[in-house]
């Protein structure tokens, strides 16, 4: 009993010095005094002694800050300063690039509610809204995508026109500059909206908006560029596209060979400093069609001209009018069975003046950082913004779809097999549309989350994708026959370019999103680092000891924490205490919050210059980070809905398998890690008893999925703000009528099909059921008007499009002779001008 009480006092009070993360001195105290306390009650030899009180007197000796400064942190310090793989400027301003928020605060293990609840919900103002529901909506019903993808290969020109003049290309453009001023949210909600119409002419008014120059001006720009090229770029009197990739510097664009010479020449009369600029650049979205092109390049000052006293100035980013002498813009490459424009641009040894660079002569060599800080709050807006608007759209038409296509003489959407993937729709399209909003809330609050906007984008892509396949699945024959009733292929289509663009998933995934993340968002790892870079050592080293001591007072209470949340099943966790519906769910968070910061604490710890390498390993963090902000938007977002009671399932499902999949991703981390003992500790305090959280049952499924396919408010919550008409003649808007049909005439439709199986009517062509279902008094004239309506809707909504063999003629010429290729990744240059030429 003595013993069981003993052990329970030292534990206790360890639990509590550790969560208050107590100084040295106390930690001191504590050990001695326990290990006085167990030699006063049991005894114990010299040996048992030493072996107790030891601990205490190291501590002890250790709260002397000479002691702990010269025989820990010094050692430590040189050690690490001699091995630490050095960060170049590229690197530097990478990781530097954009702000932390509640990255950090899910990094930090204990999650201040306060901050979550303070990100606004989704507002719009009066000329926002009257935006979404005006221009949008009719750009919306203006477009035809098949039209445009198969006969034009290209938007119409009344489109463009209307993209143009309505402002579409200068959401983000200042009303000071011509531009609409619009807040992340409007954008996000505006292209969405497209999205979910025709992904191509989402994709051209994403460009503008986003890394298109237009972004740079704003925010970089001189005054006298800001005055001449945002007021064009607003209006759509230039055409704007970005260069950034090239043959050999795709994901690695930093590494580019594209350069500028700094040289003096004579330019329109005048002697003018300015550089001699040679690139190849591929995959350019808007480039066949752009008047004005962005350019990254590798500026170089070997005769010094600048003043600079270097001679690599690094990478520089400029405006050229694309009818520049030199510049060679204008063939396409066919990104899959998009229209949007895309091609390549090259240039040889093309002189242009200095202030051409974006930004003039103070922004020389600073592109790069320019590029990343535009990237995190483009990456935040627009693909999200797509991704989610993909999903909702799916689960709009593949739920009605679903309801109205029969089967063994029931609907689809009631067997188990599709009821699954329908499900992951519904979880993704509350899940994602979560995430966006509370994502572009932050951009709109002044934020530029760069760890957030690199998991948000891979994230919100692979759900888009998993979500589009599945509608394929669920749709079978009727998506795979492309044609103008196909209301999946154009998405499908775009799956691979959202995937591949603003940074690759997969690099995106493993090698930014995590490493990125620790170094951010922990709360000391950036200072450590900082400090160790520091060429002032003396100022590095105390910075280092500081930081290094905050550390490990912060690792222990995480360990602490997450040890006694995982085996007390969060009892002793923080919620926020004022949504009880959804208290269970925050306090699962914040236990996993603090599991999290403990694991991702040891595996950089540990792992460190390794990061880059052990991408398995970072991939299944960065997949653990992402669950844990999606379940943070999911909880946010109940709250902001004004907690529907009809949602609290959905909610209960997403929680449920958000954590699931969060466990499962630590486990995958624990079971692969590299150094065996850390993984054991990891175990230990991270999952001591393994995934506990179970997904969501096939019974919570059933329900959720009840739910998204019934006319009414849960589906109209879960697929707000995207395209959607009732026009029984429109591509999409037939599922809509037909559905509400369907549901009105459930009754009606069950007596038919009942009479249909036991045989008292005949159900082929050539016969008449429904006038038999009336003579059998099985259904009422009225009824049966009703459903021949229905069967005839029906039959529109299953059917395929056909075509003569005349119409399945490639509708575009391949000259060989004319097709370019940079196979060898040197683009055959004179050829591409005589193409130009033609
Ligand atoms: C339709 C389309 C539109 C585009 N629009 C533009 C545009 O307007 N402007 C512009 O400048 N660019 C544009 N791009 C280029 C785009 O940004 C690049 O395609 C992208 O950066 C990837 O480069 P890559 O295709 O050369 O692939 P690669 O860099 O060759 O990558 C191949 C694969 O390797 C992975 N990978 C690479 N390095 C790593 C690593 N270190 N760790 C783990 N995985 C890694 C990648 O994730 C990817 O899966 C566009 C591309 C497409 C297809």
């Amino acid at each position: 009993m003595t013993a069981i009480l003993l052990f329970g006092i030292v534990v206790t009070a360890f639990c509590v010095l550790a969560l208050n993360k107590v100084p040295i001195w106390v930690w001191a105290a504590f050990a001695l005094s326990a290990a006085f306390a167990i030699l006063t009650v049991y005894g114990g030899g010299a040996f048992v002694q030493f072996l107790l009180l030891a601990p205490g007197l190291i501590l002890a000796a250790l709260s002397v800050p000479f002691v702990r400064r010269n025989f820990i942190a010094k050692p430590l310090f040189d050690g690490l300063r001699r091995t630490f793989p050095a960060i170049s400027d590229t690197e530097r301003e990478a990781l530097a690039a954009g702000t932390v928020g509640w990255d950090a605060q899910l990094f930090s293990g204990t999650p201040d509610w306060a901050q979550l609840k303070a990100v606004p919900p989704i507002q719009l103002s009066s000329d926002e809204r009257a935006f979404l529901d005006g221009p949008t909506e009719e750009l919306c019903a203006m477009s035809d995508d098949w039209d445009m993808r198969h006969n034009r290969r290209d938007v119409p020109p009344e489109v463009w026109d209307f993209i143009k003049d309505n402002g579409f290309w200068g959401m983000l453009i200042s009303k000071e500059h011509g531009g609409l001023g619009f807040s992340a949210q409007a954008q996000s909600l505006i292209l969405g909206k497209v999205a979910s119409r025709s992904p191509d002419i989402a994709i051209i008014c994403m460009v503008p908006n986003s890394l298109g120059p237009g972004e740079l001006v704003e925010k970089y720009g001189t005054s006298e560029q800001q005055d001449y090229y945002l007021p064009r770029l607003a209006k759509g009197l230039e055409v704007p596209c970005f260069a950034l990739t090239s043959p050999n510097a795709g994901s690695d664009a930093a590494s580019m060979r594209d350069v500028g010479i700094v040289c003096e020449e004579t330019y329109k009369g005048k002697k003018t400093l300015g550089m001699r600029v040679t690139w190849n650049k591929r995959y350019i979205t808007l480039a066949p069609k752009a008047t004005l092109l962005g350019l990254a390049f590798n500026l170089l000052d070997p005769d010094n001209l600048l003043e600079l006293d270097k001679e690599d100035i690094g990478i520089t980013l400029a405006l050229i009018p694309a009818s520049h002498e030199g510049v060679v813009i204008g063939n396409r490459h066919l990104p899959g069975g998009n229209l949007f424009p895309n091609g390549p641009t090259s240039g040889d040894d093309v002189f242009i003046p200095l202030d051409f660079i974006i930004g003039g002569r103070d922004m020389v060599g600073r592109g790069w950082g320019m590029l990343m800080e535009c990237l995190a709050v483009g990456r935040a807006i627009s693909l999200p913004a797509t991704s989610t608007s993909a999903i909702k759209s799916v689960l709009r038409t593949t739920s009605a779809y679903a309801r109205l296509r029969r089967q063994f003489s029931i609907p689809i959407s009631i067997m188990e097999g599709v009821e699954e993937p329908l499900t992951r729709i519904v979880e993704n399209a509350y899940t994602v549309e979560a995430a966006r909003a509370m994502t572009a809330a932050m951009v709109g609050a002044g934020q530029k989350p760069s760890v957030i906007s690199a998991l948000l984008k891979y994230s919100s892509t692979e759900r888009m994708r998993q979500s589009i396949t599945d509608a394929m699945d669920i749709h079978g024959g009727r998506a795979i026959c492309d044609g103008p009733s196909n209301y999946l292929q154009a998405a499908y289509q775009a799956v691979p370019v959202s995937i591949t663009v603003e940074g690759a998933n997969i690099l995106t995934r493993t090698l930014i999103t995590f490493a990125q993340g620790a170094l951010r968002c922990h709360p000391y790892l950036f200072k450590e680092t900082e400090a160790l870079q520091d060429k002032n050592t003396d100022r590095g080293f105390d910075d280092f000891e500081e930081a290094f001591y905050g550390h490990i007072g912060w690792s222990l209470a995480n360990a602490t924490a997450s040890m006694l949340h995982n085996f007390s099943g969060s009892r002793f966790a923080k919620g926020p205490g004022h949504v009880p519906e959804t208290e269970q769910w925050y306090r699962q968070l914040s236990r996993a919050s603090r599991s999290f910061a403990f694991v991702a604490d040891l595996t950089v710890g540990i792992l460190a210059g390794g990061l880059k390498t052990k991408q398995k390993i970072t991939g299944r963090m960065a997949d653990a980070l992402c669950e844990l902000y999606f379940l943070s938007a999911i909880l946010k977002r109940f709250e902001d809905d004004g907690k529907p009671a009809s949602d609290i399932l959905i909610v209960e499902l997403c929680a449920r398998n958000s954590l699931h999949r969060f466990e499962t991703a630590l486990q995958g981390v624990i079971d692969n890690f590299p150094v065996r003992p850390a993984a054991y500790i990891m175990k230990l305090v991270a999952l001591p008893l393994g995934i506990r959280s179970k997904p969501a049952s096939d019974r919570l499924g059933k329900k959720v999925v009840a739910l998204a396919i019934q006319p009414g408010d849960v589906r109209d919550r879960l697929t707000s703000e995207i395209y959607i008409n009732e026009n029984p003649e429109d591509i999409t808007g037939i599922l809509e009528y037909t559905l509400k049909l369907a549901i009105s005439l459930e009754r009606a439709e069950k007596a038919i099909e009942k009479a249909v199986r036991s045989g008292k009517i005949h159900r082929h062509y050539g016969s008449d059921w429904f006038q038999e279902a009336i003579d059998k008094k099985i259904v009422t004239a009225h009824e049966a008007d009703d459903l021949r309506e229905l069967d005839e809707l029906i039959n529109k909504v299953i059917a395929v499009d056909q075509f003569t063999p005349d119409e399945v003629i490639p509708h575009y010429k391949t000259d060989k002779t004319k097709s370019t290729s940079d196979k060898s990744g040197q683009a055959t240059k004179e050829k591409q001008k005589n193409v130009a030429a033609e």
